[in-house]
């Protein structure tokens, strides 16, 4: 049958059939807690206050499309954007304000971000429908794309609420819709919210239209714009001719199909998707390049704030679906790095385009050819009218914290690090366990276990992969390590009330290579970078700022222009934690460097008042060689490599943690030993 036939037919009978309402089997390997379950605390907890206090409340006072009521009544499509865009990017704020939030129990911020969800859900039509009745076409494109980002609100509202009044009105939704979820761009993202709710009420008529549904886009996907994942692409490992966000939306959706079916060939297709990006667009920050299709990996290229907090939500589906830490390894390594390092550490201005170098970040800045050149200033909104990451950034901490535990089959698994209180229930106990830690700033990371009498389960704690030598105690005495399986050291026994579990991970340096004679130098999880102190300006421009928030450009007041020498020691120095490690990073690392004179800021030879994040030079009498995907086009096109002679005296630089700058180098130009230079 035709399918659009198909879904009108079962529309048909759909609403008058009773639906089933228990919960569908899980295929999970690790199973999310509710958001709520887990405080953060420490200077995780001091983050998240300030997202909710500064730009989380203040953004829907600033500036379109977050001054309308989108979702909450008013209808007023973009004439530019094609209609749907307001509804997209509010429905960003939205998801992320309220997980901000449920995580930090922020009252003012629950009621501002509830306000869309609830007028959503009062406001159903007859058949079902929810949303604006703007986008009730079935038949436009991108028809239902917004729907997806704003029924993640929707999921974090009823599963923080155990909410089945929520479940019920998003099944009526899907089975009365005759949308082509199959057929039209980003529709088919709404597999997320078709499981979401069959995982929920069981209705299996959920799961047959998300797979349905899937297979329908696989129809498609070699066309344009349909996210790149025609299968034959897919296993011979193709480049990605992708847009960021519409491939890593996409790309998640089998693994989503994986935790309802249980089907190996979905999680073998997922993984697979995945392995296109890290075979070849990966930076150093820990995000692909994307900007906003992936793109080269040189030391100008960059990602787009959206792709730190989608790749971050993708990867958890699939640390969800295989159980396998490497996941979390992954969303802590874009966290704490690419997530911190687009964001003004006093939460009020964030960066559309962000990367590891970034030597100038204002208003004439952004080297991306069809961009606008404003896109590496800190700002509230700071695409102006294209104000997704404004939106999306408000994402990325908060399910953070609300995956830093999750459920086992039989127990509990501490998957992402950070000082924090989790209420859940395990072994037919409820349980509480304080998270005591400075980490990433610190390697010891301690559980206290409050239960009101013993209770026996499995305790699985993450040790990541870049850890070679964890430690554990028990009580205070050394204690063997469980072996490691799937990421994971996993402790069973019978807990008392006030049991201290101790881990300690122990952090390496280590140094990468990258195209052009790049280095790179990191610790443990954390990216360490030059910082460079700024000269700050600011401006107002009502599309994206205002007085009190307003536009935040900086220039380097101090010089960045070092390569650093190969095979250098580098010495890390510690002090006490501080108060905002973020601000005051307590560990710091030295190494041996030499200027590089001539290696200067990119000029605009039509404007010499816009300049750039430069390439990194060529050093006289090196060889270098071809980078793994050539580079794209950037501003200036006709940009030249500095050709450069290192100062003969060699000097020690400090470096600090990537997520701690707003400007800074990161991949450094690598000055060979030796004699080599002349
Ligand atoms: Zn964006």
């Amino acid at each position: 049958m035709d399918r659009r036939k198909f879904l009108q037919a079962s529309a048909a009978l759909v609403l008058s059939l009773k639906a089933a309402e228990t919960p569908a089997r899980s295929y999970a390997r690790l199973t999310s807690l509710r958001p709520g379950a887990i405080r953060p605390e420490g200077w995780l907890g001091a983050w998240l206050n300030r997202q909710a206090t500064e730009l989380a409340i203040a953004l829907p006072s600033i500036c379109e499309p977050f001054l309308t009521a989108y979702w909450a009544g008013d209808e007023k499509p973009d004439p530019e954007g094609g209609g749907w865009w307001p509804w997209e990017q509010r429905a960003y704020w939205t998801d992320g304000a309220l997980r901000c939030a449920l995580v930090t129990g922020d009252e003012k911020l629950l009621a501002a971000a509830c306000a869309p969800v609830e007028y959503t859900l009062r406001h159903a039509a007859p058949d079902g429908y929810l949303g604006p009745t703007a986008l009730a076409d079935p038949k436009a494109d991108f028809s239902r794309w917004p729907h997806n980002v704003f029924f993640r609100a929707l999921a974090a509202y009823a599963d923080a609420n155990n909410d089945a009044s929520v479940v019920e009105a998003v099944r009526k939704h899907f089975l009365s819709d005759t949308t082509d979820y199959a057929g039209l761009h980003r529709n088919v993202t709404n597999v997320e919210g078709m499981v979401w709710a069959y995982e929920r009420a069981g209705d299996a008529r959920l799961l047959d239209m998300a797979e349905r549904t899937w297979a329908g886009h696989l129809q498609h996907a070699a066309e344009e714009d349909q996210g790149d994942v025609d299968s034959a692409r897919v296993f011979s490992n193709a480049p990605i001719h992708s847009h960021g966000v519409t491939y890593i939306e996409i790309a998640k959706l089998p693994a989503i199909l994986y935790l309802a079916t249980g089907r190996p060939e979905y999680l073998k297709f997922a993984l697979t998707q995945q392995e296109r990006i890290f075979n070849r667009y990966m930076l150093v920050s820990g995000v692909p390049s994307t900007s906003e299709y992936y793109q080269s990996i040189t030391a100008r290229d960059v990602h787009e704030t959206c792709d730190i907090a989608d790749h971050c939500w993708s990867w958890s589906y699939l640390l969800k679906a295989t159980g396998d830490g490497i996941w979390a390894d992954r969303i802590e390594r874009a966290c704490f790095n690419a997530g911190f390092g687009a964001i003004r550490k006093d939460w009020r201005g964030v960066q559309y385009f962000s990367g590891p170098n970034q030597m100038v970040a204002s208003l004439t800045s952004s080297p991306i050819v069809y961009s606008n050149p404003n896109m590496m200033a800190y700002q509230p909104n700071p695409g102006g009218h294209t104000a997704c990451c404004g939106g999306n950034v408000h994402r990325i901490f908060p399910n953070y914290a609300i995956h830093m535990w999750m459920k086992t089959a039989n127990g509990l698994a501490a998957v992402l690090y950070g000082a924090s209180t989790m209420k859940a229930s395990v072994g037919g106990s409820d349980v509480e366990i304080v998270q005591t830690t400075d980490y990433p700033f610190d390697d010891r990371i301690e559980f206290t276990i409050h239960a009101k009498a013993p209770v026996r389960f499995a305790l699985s704690l993450r040790i990541p992969g870049w850890c070679g030598a964890p430690g554990l105690r028990v009580n205070g005495r050394a204690s063997a390590m469980p072996p490691v399986a799937n990421g994971f050291a996993t402790l069973t026994r019978t807990f008392r009330r006030g049991d201290r579990i101790t881990l300690v991970l122990p952090m390496t340096t280590k140094t990468t290579h990258w195209p052009d004679g790049g280095i790179a130098i990191e610790h443990g999880p954390l990216v360490y970078s030059l910082p460079i102190r700024e000269n700050w300006t600011t401006s107002v421009a009502a599309w994206c700022s205002n007085a009190e928030f307003p536009s935040w450009s900086a220039a380097a007041a101090s010089p960045w222009n070092y390569g650093v020498m190969e095979g250098a020691d580098v010495k890390v120095r510690r002090k006490p934690m501080t108060i905002d490690p973020w601000v005051d990073p307590p560990v710091v690392l030295s190494v041996t460097a030499r200027r590089l004179p001539g290696w200067n800021l990119t000029t605009d030879p039509k404007d010499p008042t816009h300049t750039f994040t430069p390439p990194l030079p060529r050093l006289r009498g090196v060889e270098y060689a071809t980078p793994l995907v050539a580079p794209r086009e950037f501003i200036p096109p006709d940009a030249r490599p500095a050709e450069v002679t290192p100062v003969p005296d060699a000097e020690q630089i400090t470096l600090v943690p990537y997520g701690s700058t707003h400007l800074r180098v990161t991949v450094f130009p690598s000055v060979p030993r030796g004699g080599e230079i002349a």
